[in-house]
């Protein structure tokens, strides 16, 4: 995850529509569909263009009901974090799994983190 968020952040990138229908299909309710739907949203929040939310995914969308609701739900968790990017920022606790391994040290921000 944090190579992804890196390769994301460093490039501008956000997740196309079929990367969504793909991650959704082989890793649903993952930290990658979490992570790609996202950057999606966040895209479509900021954009300037009018729809803001291109045909593209709007088909994507509409195919996938389940996909809706997920995509409505990183629209709201970005509202609630004043349009955070995810990104951007430190990766512990929520980009990473610690099942066997310690917790990150919390203040080490990634170089790339504009926070
Ligand atoms: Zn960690």
């Amino acid at each position: 995850m944090d190579l992804t968020r890196s390769h994301y952040s460093a490039a501008d990138l956000t997740a196309p529509s079929y990367r969504l229908e793909y991650i959704k299909a082989f890793a649903p309710k993952t930290l990658m569909y979490h992570f790609l739907l996202s950057t999606a949203a966040f895209r479509c929040m900021t954009s300037n263009d009018n729809p803001p939310i291109s045909q593209s995914l709007r088909g994507t969308l509409q195919k996938d009901a389940e996909m809706q609701a997920d995509f409505m739900d990183e629209m709201i968790r970005i509202h609630k974090n004043d349009g955070l990017d995810v990104r951007h920022g430190v990766s512990c606790p929520e980009w990473h799994v610690h099942e066997v391994t310690k917790m990150c040290v919390h203040g080490n921000a990634e170089p790339w983190a504009k926070d």
